[in-house]
């Protein structure tokens, strides 16, 4: 459609515009263009908002294409099946482009330059918290003081992620009752203006100076699941512009990208490939974080050792490739009657290594009886359509009431490991201190 009268704009604006994917201040003026009913105020919204799709991929747009008495831009959806000609007439072309020029050029450039040095993969990057809180700082030029924050919900993007200054990992659940982040994510606007006289003491995770005349929400997504909201506080009662606005957007896409990327590049080197779990190397790294994060949280850490029982010999029946298979057999069944918060290693050869969070003694007993039992039963394919059993043998033992160091923990849960295979294999065995021993 063309618009050209006040009507047509306000079909445009009222039905045609799919305004569920605009940013919550255009949408705003766009219910204010509307209600005020002004002609060129209208226009000035749709174009706008015809802007913003652009940027969001949602929309193309030719060149504008002008003659003497005015300019005509064509935007085309990206699927190619709707098409919106605005006809603006020059005295309101050149209304809306002088109030329009881009005015934070440093902003922009400074987080396309933050984008790139965050790319950079070589050891003065270094971690992935120093990438992620270079980034943050790009938001300086906005306004001197302006302070950007990250909040990640713990178990989604967090991998390889620490609280910091200006980062903190908080379970969404805990997010979810306030208000305030609340309906920056269920929204899913692209931002959300808050001033800062509006928010609540002690909504807010980070705290809210007396500087800070607004606050931005982004909420981040990868694909479609929320992993996190880039939180900015703008040191200036001014309203920020959208441009800045916008340049905040794509601050909290790189922050997802990064995130992605570097989680994409742990699974590379943290992942054995026969079985599809984690390796020995992960565990050396995970193992140190778990416990600190069961002494913080004040709970227990499980620990089982695993080993299959005769492995040699089965091999030696059927062959390594068919050797093979069952250990990727076995990792697969034991990963599925593990929890979701419960980390599983191949540690070596046939050996794997499973931590369960939050498990004290008992749980963690049941849940290697269950593994235990499980492998016992499960059918492992073999060459001619025929299929075998094997067992397993587990050693446990738990995190801090039997070790106090990852050395210790591994040590006395391998000894009992031992005594299952002493005592004649296909069983559980689980440290019960010294004295009863
Ligand atoms: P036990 O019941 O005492 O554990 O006896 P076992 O034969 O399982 O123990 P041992 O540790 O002596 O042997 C482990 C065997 O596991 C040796 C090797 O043939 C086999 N193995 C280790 N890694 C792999 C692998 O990646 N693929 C295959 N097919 N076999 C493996
Ligand atoms: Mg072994
Ligand atoms: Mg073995």
């Amino acid at each position: 459609m063309r618009p050209r009268f006040e009507k047509d704009y306000q079909y445009l604006l009222a039905d045609l515009i799919p305004r569920h994917l605009l940013s919550s201040d255009r949408t705003e003026s766009i219910l204010d263009a509307l209600t005020g009913g002004n002609h060129s105020k209208m226009v000035k919204e749709a174009f706008l908002a015809m802007e913003e799709l652009i940027t969001l991929g949602e929309f193309k747009r030719d060149d504008p294409v002008q003659d003497d008495d005015r300019v005509v831009l064509s935007y085309i959806r990206k699927d190619g099946k709707a098409r919106y000609s605005l006809e603006i007439a020059k005295s309101e072309w050149d209304l809306i482009h002088r109030t329009e020029e881009v005015k934070g050029p440093d902003f922009a450039s400074s987080v396309f330059a933050g984008i790139i040095s965050s790319l950079t993969l070589d050891e003065s990057a270094g971690t992935l918290n120093d990438r992620v809180e270079d980034l943050l700082t790009m938001v300086e030029p906005f306004s001197p003081e302006s302070k950007a924050y990250l909040i990640i919900f713990e178990d989604s993007s967090s991998f390889g992620l620490r609280d910091s200054e200006t980062v903190r990992l908080v379970p969404w659940t805990k997010l979810k009752n306030k208000a305030f982040y609340r309906q920056s994510v269920t929204s899913r606007r692209i931002h959300t203006l808050v001033k800062s006289s509006d928010i609540s003491p002690g909504s807010s995770i980070f705290e809210i100076g007396h500087s800070t005349g607004f606050v931005v929400q982004i909420p981040l997504f990868d694909e479609d699941s929320a992993v996190g909201i880039l939180q900015i506080h703008i040191s200036s009662g001014k309203h920020p512009d959208n441009n800045n606005l916008f340049n905040c957007y794509l601050l909290g896409q790189s922050i997802v990208k990064l995130l992605e990327n570097n989680r994409h590049l742990e699974e590379m080197v943290s992942i054995d490939r026969l079985t599809d779990t984690y390796n020995r190397n992960f565990y050396e790294t995970q193992l140190p974080l778990e416990m600190e994060r069961a002494s913080r949280t004040r709970k227990s850490l499980g620990f089982l050792i695993m080993d299959i029982d005769d492995f040699k010999r089965f091999n030696d029946d059927y062959g390594h490739d068919t050797g093979d298979k069952v250990l990727s057999t076995v990792a697969a069944t034991v990963r599925n009657h593990l929890r979701k918060i419960d980390l599983f290693f191949r540690y070596g050869g046939e050996e794997f290594v499973a931590l369960l969070p939050g498990a004290g003694r008992e749980a963690a007993e049941r849940t290697a009886e269950r593994i235990r039992e499980v492998i016992a039963k499960t059918e492992m394919p073999l060459e001619n359509a025929s299929s075998t059993r094997i067992t397993l043998s587990i050693g446990g033992c738990v995190y801090p009431q039997d070790a106090d160091n990852e050395k210790e923990l591994f040590r006395k849960a391998d000894r009992m490991l031992l005594e299952a295979k002493q005592l004649g294999k296909n069983r559980i065995r689980f440290y019960k201190g010294e004295d009863e021993k």
